[in-house]
């Protein structure tokens, strides 16, 4: 009889890409990290980027820190899922990780902008599971924004009116949350994680396992 369990005695399933989007400052990254030490089944896309790394971001862990030229280059070559022009800068997805990542059976999480979850979902609309994190309030974005001291005050001030518009695109997400307590909004999180994980498309091995159920 074909084996249909993975080593964890899960039924193999299909990959997903989750995307986790949300303005600056509105606890992605942290929730991002929580769930990548919480879940050995899902692994970060590294994203490239033409900005200058802010203090304590290393290359290749953070981001592919690159200049425009290599940039135009991987685009023009067709090396990314998608990529897009944020903050005056450019971002972009590498396509070959991902690939290797889902051919090992492993989930995705994506830390991009809503344009980059558009792409994405333009690309590979059922392996897609799109999560928008809001603020509380915009007072608590803004004192987000300062307490991190990484950006000028000018910078501050950019994203706090780009934010106003990134909230906007609320409605291109398949579920949105309210992030005013962090454990709260990561239990969520890993809630959605596991109930899509469990949708019966994605749950390859399903029909082998119930046609052996019947032929016993
Ligand atoms: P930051 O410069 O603060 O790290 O990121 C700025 C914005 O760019 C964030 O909203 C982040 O999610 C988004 N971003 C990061 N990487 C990518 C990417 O590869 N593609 C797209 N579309 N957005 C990205």
């Amino acid at each position: 009889m074909p084996n249909r369990h993975n080593e964890k005695h899960e039924l193999e399933r299909r990959g997903l890409l989750f995307v986790l989007s949300s303005p600056s400052g509105a606890g992605k990254s942290t929730l991002s990290k929580m769930l990548l030490d919480a879940d050995d089944n899902i692994s970060l896309s590294v994203s490239y980027t033409t900005r200058p790394p802010r203090p304590g971001e290393v290359d290749g862990e953070h981001y592919h820190f690159t200049d425009t030229a290599t940039f135009k280059k991987m685009a023009a070559d067709g090396e990314f899922l998608e990529w897009a022009h944020v903050f005056g800068h450019r971002y972009g997805t590498p396509k070959a990780p991902v690939e290797a990542a889902l051919a090992d059976g492993c989930d995705v999480l994506f830390d991009i902008d809503w344009q980059g979850a558009q792409q994405l979902y333009q690309e590979a609309g059922p392996d897609v599971v799109r999560v928008f994190i809001l603020p509380p309030s915009i007072e608590e974005l803004e004192r987000r924004l300062h307490t991190r001291a990484q950006d000028s005050d000018e910078v501050i001030a950019d994203r706090m009116s780009r934010a106003k518009s990134e909230i906007g695109h609320w409605d291109g997400y398949d579920y949105v949350l309210i992030n005013d307590n962090v454990e709260g909004c990561f239990a969520k999180v890993q809630q959605i994680l596991t109930a899509e994980r469990m949708k019966r498309r994605r749950q390859k091995g399903l029909i082998g396992f119930v046609r052996d159920l019947a032929a016993t």
